[in-house]
């Protein structure tokens, strides 16, 4: 949809009632104006201009098949209405269907690049509040979200093990109660490489450190690191824990 590109006419059909209130959503961001629904059932739609003192309204009804349907009436204009800066009409999902490619090609695109991209393709103003709900909803319909990510570990290490000879993989979990569902307590990611360039290609120094996570379930990333023969930074290993304590280390070593 690009501003300018829908337009309305009495008689025009529609594969289903979604699809007509999509594309009413659509024409009235288009147009700038957000609506109030008189009659709103599972056979007719009718609604009105947000506005109280415009005349503008549209009737939709269910055709004979009953499936399909179509604009039956369309009347008024919005003479004195002008555009309203913030659309009501303009909602989470409905942005982050319209932005969705855009979020696809570069899942960090800067928040203030698409409302940029709003301005241009739909002559709106958003909030960068909403945008960056906006860009979360999109990225956890491309990846799936926090919860499915730490669900996949036990079969990503797994994996690791099972593909990369010498590798260290553990996840562990809080201890199993009774009518309690285990939780995620902590991961160790080493790969076989790892350790091979680590022993081959590096001064026997190791750096630890943790960084805080920012996520859902925040925690800290730990990792452990050398200095190779170029003086670069070098992994051997890495892992997500709680908090960065003695023992979280120490459990991350056992491995
Ligand atoms: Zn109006």
């Amino acid at each position: 949809m690009l501003y300018g590109e829908i337009k309305l006419e009495p008689w025009m059909i529609f594969s289903s009632k979604e699809h007509f209130l999509g594309v009413l959503r659509d024409f009235c961001i288009q147009e700038g104006f957000a609506l109030t629904p008189d009659k709103h059932d599972s056979k007719r739609f009718t609604a009105r201009c947000y506005q109280k003192q415009c005349n503008w309204r549209i009737h939709a009804s269910m055709l004979m098949d009953g499936v399909s349907w179509a604009i039956k009436s369309l009347t008024g204009e919005h003479k004195l209405c002008g555009r309203l800066d913030a659309n009501p009409m303009v909602s989470s999902e409905w942005l982050c269907k319209k932005l969705m490619e855009d979020i696809k090609s570069n899942p960090d695109y800067p928040v203030e690049g698409l409302q940029e991209r709003c301005r241009v393709m739909f002559r709106i103003e958003v909030k960068l509040r909403l945008l960056y709900k906006v860009r979360n909803m999109a990225k956890e319909l491309i990846h799936g979200g926090f919860s499915e990510s730490y669900d996949l570990l036990p079969a990503y290490a797994d994996m690791i093990k099972r593909t990369n000879p010498r590798s260290y993989a553990l996840v562990t979990w809080t201890k199993e109660i009774v009518g309690a569902t285990p939780h995620f307590k902590s991961c160790f990611f080493s790969f076989g490489c790892m350790i091979k360039g680590f022993f081959e290609g590096c001064r026997p120094i190791i750096g630890i450190d943790g960084a805080h996570l920012s996520g859902t379930y925040k925690g800290q990333m730990l990792t452990a690191i050398a200095i190779d023969g170029n003086n670069e930074i070098f992994p051997i290993a890495y892992g997500i824990v709680d908090g960065e304590t003695g023992d979280t280390w120490h459990t991350s070593s056992d491995a």
